[in-house]
């Protein structure tokens, strides 16, 4: 897609430094390096988001996740676990739209990432729970 920086990379218009790449995927390391080795999965098909793709490029793409993920864990002896970060709209913190998976190796509590999940359970009873999963089934497709 013209404009894409992520098609432009798939295109070898824009350098990255690669890790994997077969027909489905290309894995390169981020930019940012939020903690060393942090890499993204992208599909090479132009997907904005999850929300664009359908269930054999959903298999495709994280068929490949456990592969690359379990290099990473073994790249640097300190890698001591692995966040698996997809962003959908700019609401979660999407600035490229065209889908990419981070795995972001985790090295200690201070290793610079973080993600906070606040504990809203107190205002949940199970009547509400169920009416919200209900919603949501409602909506399932395939
Ligand atoms: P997100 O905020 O989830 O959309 O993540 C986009 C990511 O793409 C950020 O972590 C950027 O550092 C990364 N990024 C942007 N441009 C490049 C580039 N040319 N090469 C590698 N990573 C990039
Ligand atoms: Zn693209």
């Amino acid at each position: 897609m013209d404009n894409c920086i992520f098609c432009k990379i798939i295109a070898g218009e824009i350098p990255s430094t690669v890790i994997y790449e077969d027909e489905v995927v290309k894995a390169f390391l981020d930019i940012s390096q939020v903690t060393p080795g942090h890499t993204l999965v992208i599909p090479k098909k132009h997907v904005k988001d999850i929300f664009e793709y359908d269930t054999q490029l959903a298999a495709d793409v994280f068929a490949r996740i456990p592969k690359i993920a379990k290099a990473l864990k073994k790249f640097a002896p300190d890698v001591a676990g692995l966040n698996i970060i997809n962003n959908n709209g700019a609401v979660a913190y999407q600035s490229v739209f065209h889908s990419h998976i981070h795995l972001v190796p985790r090295y200690g509590k201070e290793d610079g990432f973080a993600m906070t999940f606040a504990d809203n359970s107190a205002d949940y009873t199970p009547e509400k729970l169920a009416n919200i999963a209900q919603s949501i089934k409602n909506n399932l497709e395939d």
